[in-house]
């Protein structure tokens, strides 16, 4: 009987879904499990606009089966295991599920990506930007859009594409207050002073308080009034009907050993994505792809790039035959920051793009348009 190898994906977003994708292209005798805790994927790059104003879109242009992505494979070839990730042996080869499963693995794919501190309502009104780690997140976006909607004041707290993305959303809402705080002197640091200098001046437009050089220490909400104060490093405190992070993103690592994480928590890779344990030797047939490994930028846009070299390399550990392509990070930058519907900013290598480009591009409908297409869940 021949070698039917056993993949098991962790994570079912833009890069879990491209990796499953490809194996059942690419290695027809392989069995793909895919782990991940809901059957739905979240098009989260519509976020900004998908909690700022709920009835834009519909939850069926933003929230797709992750099944429809792999519609005629049978199950000896695809399965979806609705669960959660607690723990990898990377010796025995088993990963096993919050549900108690053990599952053995010939290769092992880890895409289980990042959170952020306001889905987790670490200091922060809960609003899923990203999916959660556990239950479904179509559950989650309705009560913050709920919150949203009823509030009078809301304070965002960070100064990156979501922050002003999110903030210039808001903006656009008659008789809602909104304040932006960052504790950087610029916002939008990652682009050109030219970029961020548009960027204020469209969110002042549109009213929004922006507060530069402000450090949240804190934030917490009343029990009882429900007023979420912000305490600021200079003391000052900072009131508001919603208070919402956007700083950053965290890494989705609680199931993974210490020995393949860099020391901020992300998946040590090589240049084929294979994982590296202490002394950066490469953990036998471990792989991860998406923003859980080390690369930066983490970019839903850098996945589609990252996909085939992994792919080649698990196709060549697996047939002992192939090219062993390598990944180099890029190092120029492309980005659109919309600011509400009719402006925006950015950069595209070196060049800030015009407000009303971004405003036909990305702020026209946040690519929501292709959402499936770039999920893969077409
Ligand atoms: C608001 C917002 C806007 C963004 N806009 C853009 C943009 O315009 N352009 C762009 O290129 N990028 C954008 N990004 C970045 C983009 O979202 C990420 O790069 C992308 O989501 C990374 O995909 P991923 O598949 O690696 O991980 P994720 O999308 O984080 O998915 C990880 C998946 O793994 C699952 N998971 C986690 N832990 C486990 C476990 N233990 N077991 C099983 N499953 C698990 C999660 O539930 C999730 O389904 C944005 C990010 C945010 C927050």
């Amino acid at each position: 009987m021949s070698f039917k190898p056993t993949v098991i994906v962790i994570g079912g977003s833009f890069a879990g879904i491209g990796v499953a994708k490809a194996l059942l292209a690419e290695l027809p005798s392989a069995k793909v499990l895919l782990i991940n805790p809901s059957e739905k994927v979240f098009f989260n790059i519509a976020a900004p606009r998908i909690f700022a104003k709920p009835t834009v879109f519909k939850p069926s242009q933003y929230l797709f089966d992750i099944k429809a992505a792999f519609r005629g494979y049978r199950s000896e070839a695809f399965e979806i295991v609705k669960d959660y990730a607690s723990a990898i042996d990377t010796s025995a080869k088993t990963a096993t599920t919050q549900g108690g499963a053990i599952l053995h693995y010939d290769q092992l794919v880890i895409a289980s990506g990042t959170t952020t501190a306001s889905a987790t309502g670490t200091d922060s009104t809960i609003v899923p930007f990203k999916t959660t780690n556990t239950g479904d997140i179509e559950d989650l976006i309705q009560p913050a859009q709920e919150a949203i909607a009823n509030a009078k004041s809301i304070l965002v707290i960070g100064g990156g594409p979501v922050g002003v993305e999110f903030a210039g959303e808001l903006g656009e809402r008659a008789g809602l207050r909104v304040t932006l705080v960052t504790q950087s002197d610029r916002l939008l640091l990652s682009l050109k002073a030219s970029a961020s200098k548009a960027a204020r001046a469209l969110l002042e437009k549109n009213e929004v308080k922006v507060r530069t050089n402000c450090k949240v220490v804190h934030s917490t909400q009343d029990p009882e009034t429900k007023v979420w104060t912000a305490t600021l490093d200079s003391g000052d405190t900072i009131t508001a009907d919603l208070c919402i992070s956007t700083t950053g993103v965290l890494p989705n690592n609680s199931f993974i050993p210490t020995n393949i994480l860099s020391k901020d928590g992300w998946v040590k890779v090589d240049a084929t994505f294979k994982v590296m344990s202490e002394g950066d030797a490469a953990v036998t047939s471990v792989y991860a792809v998406g923003d859980i490994t080390i690369h930066t930028p983490r970019l839903a846009s850098v996945i589609p790039e990252q996909i085939p070299i992994v792919i080649a390399n698990i196709k060549a550990d697996i047939t002992g035959r192939g090219a062993r392509p390598t990944y180099k990070p890029k190092t120029s930058l492309t980005m659109m920051v919309p600011i509400g519907k009719s402006g925006g900013t950015g950069q595209i290598f070196s060049w800030v793009p015009w407000s009303w480009l971004v405003a036909k591009t990305k702020g026209k409908d946040f690519f929501i348009s292709m959402a499936a297409g770039i999920l893969g869940t077409k």
